[in-house]
C-alpha cells in the first residue's frame, strides 16, 4: 500500500496526525476516528471535506446520536464538549447529510436519545 503524507495525514488506509487517529473498532463497525489529544467545547477538529482524497478524516469519523461533534454553518466539525484524548470523534448523520454515502444501517451507538436506525438517504433514494 503506498502511502502519502500531506499536512501530517497519512493516506493508504490510516490516519495519524496530532489531532485524530484512526483505529479499528470491530468488524460490523470497521474504524473509526479517535481523539489524539484533548479538546475543548468550541474547537475546531476538521473541515468538512468529503472528496478531495481517498481517504479524509470525514470518511472514518462514525455516527451518533449523542455525537460529541458537529458541523457548523462553515462546514466545520466543531466539538460540542469536551473530548478527552483516546476518545472516539462522532458526528450525527442524520444531521450532516452526505450525498455520496446514503447511510441506512441499524445503529449501535448505545446514547440514551438513540434513533434506533439511521436512515440517512434522501426522498429520491428510497
Ligand atoms: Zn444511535
Amino acid at each position: 500500500m503506498t502511502e502519502e503524507r500531506v499536512g501530517g495525514i497519512i493516506f493508504g488506509g490510516a490516519i495519524a496526525t496530532d489531532d485524530f487517529h484512526t483505529r479499528d473498532i470491530n468488524s460490523a463497525v470497521g474504524v473509526g476516528l479517535f481523539a489524539s489529544r484533548h479538546f475543548n467545547p468550541g474547537e475546531d477538529i476538521y473541515p468538512f471535506d468529503y472528496w478531495s482524497r481517498d481517504l479524509m478524516p470525514m470518511h472514518v469519523t462514525n455516527h451518533s446520536c449523542d455525537a460529541n461533534g458537529v458541523f457548523n454553518e462553515a462546514g466545520m466539525l466543531v466539538a460540542v464538549r469536551d473530548i478527552e484524548p483516546g476518545e472516539e470523534i462522532t458526528f450525527n448523520y442524520l444531521k450532516t447529510r452526505i450525498p455520496a454515502s446514503p447511510w441506512n444501517f441499524k445503529c449501535q451507538c448505545g446514547a440514551a436519545n438513540c434513533v434506533g436506525w439511521v436512515d440517512a438517504r434522501s426522498e429520491s433514494e428510497k
